[in-house]
């Protein structure tokens, strides 16, 4: 509804008939409901079906189910003593009887039931001792079938339960609510758009959420909602890239010779033509004199790193500084490796900045970067530091995005007075492509889609724990040949000493089976500068084995390990998967991602490993990824305020487009939204975007 309007909704839900200070106070701590507004928009979170019912004669004993039976008391009694007291209700419903038990509040439901009445019993059905019985039913006097429905179920606590608000009680408080307020709601959505797509009224749409009529209008309700939310958060990204576009002058970055000369001369490869395309689409930004926000996708050993660089080059050219920020010491580090040996033949000064930088050289580093002195600044968060001023910072490359809150982002862009830099952020994370499209809307999205040319697939293979001693075989058998291998153990967290446990462990054995090898370790918990040790070792090959967790997780490159065994595989996401299996692959050599696993699999996890076995494909994994988890978790999503209530991301594409197309259409014909008919719906957007405030400029 329309937050702005009037007190009406702001009336405290104390003053709801049925409700008083006492469960105000309840619902207020128990839920967070202080208003009328917050009632309303307390949804039910799934519906029972009530619409129809079973019969005994016809239940299954294959799978436990809920079902609604109608019938009468036979009888009763009790059974048992003590912890094990329950009361046995037969039910018969002209087919068969079934049993009720109850083990709690037995002397009550005893005082209520009464033979003679139709009864309605909801609950689930087990198959007990050959009989079918039914736990702690929901049972109520049956009062005709046009009381039947979907029935909503609301989220309760215990302490509500106590007060009389289980679901149920919810639900009549909310019975209460509707008549008076729904004349209350006013429509964000202007009537054309309504009829164009075919939209509830949200009055309308409100009042089926919570007590839906029938299945089809519940979806009707729902898809309403859906529009609504996808509408404003489009609607919400194009008017910012608009604004940022008209509003955000940018340097003109457009000298070339630089980079043409590394890329002739330098270069050891051939640039892929998707690194080509996404090079031309970042300069045509540089040159432009607007300010560059640009998202750059592309899936693990695609090559990002070049072309960061490279458009660094073209600022450094121009005139003006760059610097790249990357989540982690050991990526930072070697960004700045690479970029050192990139910049050797040419004038660029590159230097690194991470908070183990010792204090002397920092200050020299400093002075550096404020005298123009240095062109290229590498680094870690350090870098957003407010004692790092630069002299004229042209561009800001932001690696492996993810890893960056909004806020860290948005200080990185402030960076330069004057005129912003522009912003390149790099992510490895592949999103599905049409959602990038719709939910990066006020970025601009490159994509690199192409490897560069002789990668082998890694091959992936699924294997139990019990098959360690033949994996361990097959481990030997590469490193005889040179190669290196990682043994991957799921993420030390602060308090998770368990896991340190089976990484100690493992550490141990692998030594202990492979005696003629060098081991590695490195977790979390271990010094950044002892951390950075092992890296190094393990790099330089004086060690072939590295034990870790999933600090390795982004970007490390060694070329030459070939073997990745990724310990309690189904303990990962599938995008930590992709990106583990993406540190191996890297080199001429064919590789192998080993996940193992326990034998007991939940199917979504059994999902996950298939998924990883039959694809190396970023954005097809990216695809599954969203299927299951939802938007929530998928990188970046989250950060940019994407906070859907009702939109599923993976299913609900057809109404995204349509929500999109909505609002392309709705800016054609009035780009300021002028119009009478739309000035509640510009109020609706005014509030969205003061709730969002800036950062949405560069996430
Ligand atoms: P990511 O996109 O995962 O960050 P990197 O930039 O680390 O990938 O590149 C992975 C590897 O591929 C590096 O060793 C890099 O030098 C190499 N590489 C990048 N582009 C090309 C290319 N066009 N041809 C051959 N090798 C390339
Ligand atoms: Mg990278």
């Amino acid at each position: 509804m329309d937050k702005t309007a009037s007190s009406y909704w702001d009336t405290p839900i104390a003053y709801l008939k049925g409700v008083g200070p006492q469960r105000a106070q309840m619902l207020n701590t128990e839920l967070g409901i202080f208003t009328f507004r917050d009632l309303l928009e307390f949804l039910p979170f799934r519906y029972e079906d009530r619409t129809s019912f079973a019969t005994v004669k016809e239940l299954t004993s294959q799978e436990e189910k809920y079902v609604q039976l109608k019938g009468m008391i036979r009888g009763m009694e009790e059974a048992g003593s003590g912890a094990k007291r329950r009361l046995i209700v037969y039910f018969y419903d002209g087919t068969g009887i079934i049993e009720l038990v109850w083990f709690k509040k037995i002397d009550w439901i005893k005082k209520q039931l009464k033979p003679g009445i139709e009864y309605v019993a909801y609950g689930r059905v087990q198959l007990f001792q050959n009989t079918y019985t039914m736990p702690h039913p929901e049972i109520e006097p049956y009062q005709g079938d046009d009381k039947l429905g979907l029935r909503p179920v609301y989220h309760s606590t215990e302490k509500l339960k106590r007060k009389g608000l289980d679901s149920r009680g919810i639900s009549r408080l909310i019975a209460n609510l509707l008549p008076a307020a729904l004349p209350h709601v006013q429509d964000p959505l202007p009537l054309s758009i309504r009829q164009r797509y075919d939209l509830l009224p949200k009055a309308e749409a409100l009042a089926q959420l919570h007590f839906p009529k029938s299945s089809y209008l519940l979806e009707q309700a729902q898809k309403r909602m859906k529009f609504e939310e996808i509408f404003f958060f489009q609607l919400y990204l194009v008017q910012a890239k608009i604004y940022r576009k008209q509003h955000f002058a940018g340097q003109i970055l457009d000298k070339v010779e630089l980079s043409r000369r590394f890329i002739e001369e330098v270069l050891p490869f051939r640039l892929t033509n998707a690194q080509r395309r996404v090079l031309r689409e970042i300069y045509a930004d540089m040159k432009s004199g607007r300010q560059m926000n640009r998202l750059v996708q592309g899936d693990v050993g695609s090559g990002k790193t070049v072309v960061a660089f490279i458009a660094a080059l073209i600022a450094i050219d121009s005139g003006a500084q760059a610097c790249l920020m990357a989540p982690t010491e050991i990526l930072a580090d070697q960004h700045y490796k690479s970029f050192c040996e990139f910049a050797e033949k040419l004038p660029v000064k590159v230097a690194k900045l991470t908070g183990s930088t010792p204090q002397a050289e920092r200050r020299a580093l400093l002075a550096g970067l404020q005298s123009g002195e240095i062109d290229l600044l590498v680094g870690t968060h350090a870098l957003i530091e407010d004692s790092v001023q630069f002299k004229n910072l042209g561009l800001s490359i932001i690696d492996e995005q993810h890893r960056f809150g909004v806020e860290q982002r948005s200080k990185l862009w402030q960076k330069n007075e004057g005129i912003h830099p522009h912003v390149l952020v790099m992510t490895a994370t592949p999103i599905p492509r049409t959602l990038a499209m719709t939910f990066y809307s006020d970025l601009d999205v490159s994509i690199i889609d192409e490897l560069p040319p002789g990668r082998k697939p890694v091959r992936t293979i699924h294997r139990y724990d019990k098959h360690r001693l033949s994996v361990f075989g097959f481990v030997r058998e590469e490193l005889k040949k040179g190669r290196q291998a990682y043994f991957v153990y799921p993420l030390i967290e602060e308090s998770e000493s368990l896991d340190l446990k089976d990484l100690m462990d493992g550490y141990e054995s692998i030594r202990r089976a492979f005696p003629e090898y060098h081991v590695s370790i490195v977790h979390g918990r271990m010094r950044p500068q002892d951390k950075d040790y092992e890296m190094q070792r393990f790099a330089r090959g004086e060690t072939q084995i590295m034990v870790a967790t999933t600090v390795i997780e982004v970007g490390v490159n060694v070329p030459n390990a070939s073997v990745m065994i990724i310990e309690n595989a189904e303990r990962f996401g599938l995008a930590q998967l992709h990106q583990l299996r993406g540190r191996v692959g890297r080199g001429a050599e064919q590789s192998y991602c080993i996940l193992m696993t326990g034998n007991q699999l939940s199917t979504e996890a059994r999902r996950r490993i298939r998924t990883m076995v039959e694809s190396n494909d970023g954005f097809e994994i990216a695809n599954v990824d969203l299927e299951i988890r939802g938007p929530g978790d998928i990188t970046g999503t989250r950060q940019s305020g994407l906070n859907l209530m009702f939109t599923n991301l993976a299913k609900d594409y057809p109404i995204i487009e349509k929500a999109k197309k909505a609002v392309e259409e709705l800016l054609a014909a009035d780009p300021t939204l002028q119009a009478p008919e739309h000035a509640l719906l510009k109020k609706h957007v005014q509030m969205q975007a003061a709730e969002k405030l800036n950062w949405a400029r560069i996430s």
